[in-house]
């Protein structure tokens, strides 16, 4: 693995093929490979791992993960990366596989083989973070054995929110369902070219033991839209039109999932949800 680290600095690079950052592509690049070292290790990978990274860019963290040993399959939607990725896949002997394309679209499910199980690591654009962490947490089997990312410091607070904090709402109650998430630490705007606006933190998530999930992510997902739409309101009132809809009486409906007409969604722990999204669904 010594070639990757002959390799010139990840700003030298950039440089040399005089590619700017895309501001629409959420492109803002890491040049310290000690912090991708950091998400690399918090990431536990090493030989034997196929690590699904979203977003290359120039390749600071493909760099880290790839020194660990783990084989790297990339998905970028800029082609201006591919010289700098082509240099560090040599560099690598091959270990490095990517895919010009909206990670939105790729089916990761189908990158690796069931002895090989997927870690996803990624510095995450920041316009598509959410709606692909809901798209792995829906994956149905669960392809991949942890997912380390960087999110906005603030979705990285909704991603492992607790019952009663303010950043309680959808995205943690979602997670919840499926994993067990942890923050892990904080990165500085400063950290990163160009700097955005605001900060950043790295979180980790484990799928559950299967008996613990809650798998049916569309009624979850509708019911917790439903709620936390109106956060400030009685889940009598707030859920009603949602009972309405399918048939139930909200009183009955709340009484059945143990849950007060007079509670609001942000007191509300996971599994309540989960209770009620069973019966919305077989009512
Ligand atoms: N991993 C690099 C780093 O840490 O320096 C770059 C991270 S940058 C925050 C996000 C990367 O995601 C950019 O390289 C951008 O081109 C890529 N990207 C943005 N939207 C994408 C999409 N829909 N599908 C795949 N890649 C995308």
């Amino acid at each position: 693995m010594s070639a990757l680290g002959d390799l010139p600095p990840v700003g030298v690079c950039l440089e040399r093929i005089g590619l700017r950052a895309h501001k629409a592509l959420g492109q803002n690049f890491l040049f310290d490979l000690n912090l991708t070292g950091k998400i690399a290790r918090a990431a536990n990978t090493g030989p034997g791992d196929v690590v699904i990274e979203v977003g290359p860019g120039p390749g600071g963290l493909t760099r880290a993960l790839l020194q660990s040993g783990a084989n790297v399959i990339a998905v970028d939607k800029d082609t201006r990366f591919a010289p700098i990725l082509d240099e560090i896949n040599t560099a690598s002997d091959g270990a490095l596989r990517v895919l010009y394309e909206d990670a939105l679209r790729t089916d990761m499910a189908t990158l690796g083989n069931a002895e090989q199980p997927i870690k996803i690591v990624s510095n995450l654009p920041y316009n598509v973070g959410t709606q692909l962490l809901i798209g792995w947490l829906k994956a149905d089997p669960v392809f991949w054995t942890s997912l380390t990312l960087m999110f906005q410091r603030e979705v990285a607070e909704r991603v492992v929110a607790a019952p009663g904090s303010a950043a309680y709402g959808r995205l943690a109650v979602l997670c919840a369902a499926i994993a067990e998430a942890h923050l892990l630490f904080d990165v500085p705007a400063a950290a990163f070219t160009p700097p955005p606006k605001v900060n950043s933190a790295v979180v980790h998530l484990t799928p559950k033991p299967h008996k613990a999930r809650f798998d049916d992510l569309a009624a979850l997902e509708h019911v917790t839209r439903a709620a936390f739409g109106q956060r400030r309101k009685m889940l009598r009132a707030s859920l009603k039109p949602c009972a309405k809809a399918a048939g139930l009486d909200v009183a009955r409906w709340l009484a059945e999932a143990e849950i007060e007409p007079t509670d609001r969604p942000e007191t509300l722990a996971p599994d309540r949800f989960f209770a009620l999204a069973r019966i919305w669904r077989n009512p």
